[in-house]
């Protein structure tokens, strides 16, 4: 095959050094061990802290204005601390502003979101020349230009042309992943893509049409990091309630999950953010009852104000939200129920915000995660009228992030006394007195005596509260 013959034509080199720094969500970071696993393969080395990299990839996120920004910062300091280095981006923002990424002094490619995970079949073909031969042009990006990688001087290579498919469906991008990238919990994209068009939100333009990789995939590379010994799996999705959709399959999470709990094995699985909508009975009773999953939900709400919903486009009410809150806290105290909240969409009055405040505090929500609206072009949100002033946003996000640790914190001291399962996110190790943990319920601790530990999943039980982390010792 032309890839495997690239791959033996690299290892005559000298050993390149790479780098990959990656902004945005955690399906970000799972494609860049993807990436990075896949240079390994081809005999690259990950450049020590401090080294030169003959290769430097940007993995970029587009979700706010502050994201593009921070982009561009990481990219300029790639070229300048890494003279002659092949810079490379990809993600979000450069699928959504390529020209604005290539304009940058030292950017050699430029790489749609999609093909992404193929990267390195594309270097593999470029590394070593110069000159690449191909003789399509660039010009301003328009819709067919997403997810085609752009050289430096303008040309593109898509996929076709470096001999594969489109996207995630060659062979090569089902590859399974072998490691976190240095994490303890392991990480599983099971979905790609979103449809929902939220008013504010760029993410359908950046990551396209629903994508579910097949159930027997998702197993498989589930099956291979427990194999590794992770004993938390986090199933990652741009929007992991429409799991199964694109194959006109009904209720495919909670299929997806059923099948995944049969694996044998001291493991726990984790779903990271589903939308309110997409959690039904049968997705409450697995979460709250099945040992296998942890009890714990992140539900983004957005906000507490109807006619904001409605405004965003988000399909539900505060009511509706109100109610799943209930019945899943109803059902175990102990969970972890995390939301997001946007502050000062376009249209949002201090009326509005301040039945946000009022709404949030009557819930009994544990985890935050709260965002100034910022204006992204290419958006609804972006041309509606009463956009508010960045320093009333900032004022707003502040008070809510105040009322909401103050939830936090009633919820973390309700926890003193409780016996919880928790996995380490740290390594022990002869100076660490204590050892980082997560428990089941989403909540950072410090385990005071990380001695003779088991392997896998254990109990801990909380002696008190410090620095919002439980403090909390083995059952022994
Ligand atoms: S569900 Fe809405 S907020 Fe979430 S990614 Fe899709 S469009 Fe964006």
């Amino acid at each position: 095959m032309r890839f495997e013959i690239k791959k033996r034509k690299i290892k005559r080199f000298e050993i390149m050094r790479y780098t990959i720094q990656t902004l945005g969500c955690k399906v970000n970071q799972v494609d860049s061990i993807f990436v990075a696993e896949a240079l390994d393969g081809l005999g690259l080395q990950k450049a020590a802290l401090g080294e030169p990299a003959d290769l430097c990839i940007v993995n970029t996120c587009t979700v706010t204005a502050r994201s593009d920004t921070q982009c561009r910062q990481m990219i300029r300091k790639a070229v300048r601390e890494n003279p002659g280095a092949r810079v490379v981006v990809t993600g979000c923002y450069a699928e959504m502003d390529p020209n604005a990424v290539r304009a940058i002094p030292g950017v050699t490619m430029v790489v749609g979101s999609r093909d992404k995970r193929r990267i390195p079949e594309m270097l593999a073909g470029n590394l070593n020349a110069d000159k690449v031969g191909l003789e399509e042009e660039n010009g301003p990006r328009r819709p067919e230009d997403l997810s085609a990688a752009c050289l430096r001087d303008g040309r593109q290579v898509t996929p076709a042309q470096t001999g594969g498919q489109r996207g995630r469906e060659s062979s090569e991008s089902q590859r399974l992943i072998q490691g976190a990238g240095g994490r303890s919990r392991a990480f599983v994209m099971v979905q790609d893509g979103c449809r929902a068009f939220c008013a504010y939100c760029i993410v359908p333009q950046a990551r396209g049409p629903f994508k579910s990789v097949d159930a027997e995939q998702v197993e498989n590379q589930v099956r291979a990091l427990i194999e590794k010994g992770f004993p938390e799996i986090v199933l990652t999705g741009i929007h992991l309630g429409a799991y199964g959709v694109d194959r006109h399959e009904r209720r495919g999470l909670q299929r997806l999950i059923l099948r995944l709990i049969r694996i044998p094995g001291d493991f726990r699985i984790r779903l990271s953010s589903i939308e309110p909508a997409e959690v039904d009975d049968e997705l409450i009773h697995l979460i709250t009852g099945e040992e296998k999953l942890c009890n714990h939900l992140h539900i983004p709400v957005q906000s507490g104000d109807d006619a904001i919903l409605r405004r965003m486009r988000r399909p539900y009410t505060t009511d509706a939200f109100f109610d799943l809150v209930f019945r899943l806290r109803a059902r175990d105290p102990e969970m972890g129920i995390g939301t997001d909240l946007i502050v000062g969409l376009p249209g949002e009055t201090g009326g509005s915000f301040e039945r946000t405040c009022r709404w949030i505090a009557s819930l009994p929500l544990t985890h935050f995660h709260i965002f100034p609206y910022s204006q992204r072009p290419g958006t609804e949100a972006y041309a509606m009228d009463g956009q508010v002033d960045q320093a009333a946003k900032k004022e707003r996000a502040a008070r809510l992030r105040e009322i909401c640790r103050a939830m936090q914190v009633k919820f973390l001291s309700g926890m003193k006394g409780k016996t919880l399962r928790a996995v380490p996110t740290s390594k022990p190790g002869p100076a660490n007195k204590t050892l980082s943990v997560l428990t089941g319920n989403y909540l950072s601790g410090r385990l005071m005596d990380p001695y003779d530990l088991p392997s896998g999943i254990f109990s801990v039980k909380v002696s008190g509260i410090s620095d919002d982390k439980l403090l909390v010792y083995r059952v022994r």
